[in-house]
């Protein structure tokens, strides 16, 4: 047997994998793992088709095509004010996990502390530590999940390289509010340390608030990488693709990275995107067809023993199962779908001391009968 050691020995099997498998196995309502059971616009996919037919099937430039890189840039600018140069500064990769990866892989050196908020989303931690780098984590309390900016100060040190937010956050459903930027200003203000900011909810924010996006702060874009995914945006996460912008200094390192990663991503679907995103409809109509979603699924177990305060964003909802038994997250998440067949993920998961606040993440992405069935099954505990 060839001997080697793991770079990660800590690291197991993703809880995505895990609970949509038992899921599967139990042939468990999945409201696990975050994707949704309805299609996604059928034009989407004839226009993917029309570019396959085209011809469209050998690699797109390294970058992303432009037309898309284009349309990104202006749809950037409309939204928030900030202009990224479609040449230089935009990059469409093989989903915002991949975008994700490829930015901590070039910028992280050994023993660079790297901090994340917890509960944290679960492709940062393993990325920054297989590149040698030390994860510094911040809890953020509460049933609020609120950031102490004053621990975030006292974490950072000279060695503080980056820093990972990620509004809309999963799995929480809180977002940042436009005083959190402003701190998040003003802690990094005066250091080198660069931002990488998760906004693959950027379109899925309720209630009329807005989307901070940190392209809307220029003290905070110009060390920023914005990750995207059109997986979250357009119904369609197997299709694993989004983009990242950073500056042009930041983004031309970045590339340098990418081009070795994955070269490019999916051709035909990038001409599909570049049309479709001429749309603004298109995302503009999302916070009020996710937000219905929630509502439904909140009206249906308003009467069942969990507690839960709205999602603010995302297509994730908290449910608190205090009122109903003392056992952990973990035991009760896999009890809910082996014995009452609902699969949902605990949220210590994303803790690294793996604090238990009774919580259990619910995905409300799911045509309005299965949000209806799952909530039947809710209400019976
Ligand atoms: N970040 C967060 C917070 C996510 O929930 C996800 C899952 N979509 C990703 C990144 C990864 O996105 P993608 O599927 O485009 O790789
Ligand atoms: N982002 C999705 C979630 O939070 C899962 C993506 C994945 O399976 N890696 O459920």
């Amino acid at each position: 047997m060839l001997k080697h050691t793991s770079k990660l020995p800590n690291i197991g099997t993703t809880i995505f994998t895990v609970m949509s498998r038992l899921a599967h196995q139990h042939r468990a309502i999945n409201l696990s793992q975050g994707f949704p059971n309805f299609t996604s616009d059928p034009r989407l996919a004839e226009l993917v088709t029309k570019a396959i037919q085209e011809g469209y099937n050998q690699y797109a430039p390294m970058q992303g095509i432009y037309s898309l890189r284009e349309v990104i840039s202006e749809k950037i600018e409309n939204l928030y004010g900030k202009k990224y140069h479609p040449e230089t500064e935009v990059t469409v990769t093989a989903g915002a996990t991949q975008a994700i990866y490829t930015i901590i892989s070039t910028f992280i050196r050994p023993g660079d502390e790297v901090v994340i908020f917890e509960p944290a989303y679960d492709c940062y931690e393993p990325a920054i530590m297989v590149n040698g780098g030390v994860p510094v984590h911040i809890q953020m309390r509460g049933k609020g999940f609120v950031v102490d900016w004053e621990e975030v100060s006292a974490k950072i040190t000279p060695r503080t390289k980056m820093m990972v937010v990620n509004t809309p956050h999963n799995p929480s459903g809180r977002i940042f509010s436009r005083e959190d930027m402003t701190r998040l200003e003003a802690v990094l203000e005066g250091t080198d340390i660069m931002l990488l900011s998760d906004e693959v909810y950027e379109h899925i924010v309720f209630d009329g608030e807005p989307h901070q996006s940190v392209s809307r702060f220029p003290d905070l874009s110009e060390r920023a990488f914005v990750c995207a995914s059109f997986g979250k945006t357009f119904h369609n996460t197997g299709w694993k693709m989004g983009y990242c912008v950073a500056p042009k200094p930041l983004m031309q390192e970045f590339q340098k990275t990418h081009q070795f990663n994955v070269f490019c991503a999916n051709h035909p679907m990038q001409r599909a995107f570049a049309e479709y995103l001429r749309t603004p409809s298109h995302y503009l109509e999302l916070p009020n067809f996710f937000q219905q979603k929630r509502d439904l699924f909140l009206e249906c177990i308003k009467d069942s023993k969990f507690k839960a305060a709205p999602s603010k964003g995302t297509y994730f909802q908290l449910l608190d199962y205090s009122g109903i038994t003392n056992e952990s997250d973990v035991a009760f998440a896999k009890e809910l779908c082996v014995s009452h067949k609902i699969a949902s993920i605990p949220v210590s998961v994303f803790n690294s001391d793996n604090e238990d606040n009774k919580l259990l993440r619910f995905c409300f992405a799911k045509k309005d009968e299965t949000l209806e069935e799952a909530a039947e099954i809710l209400k019976g505990l």
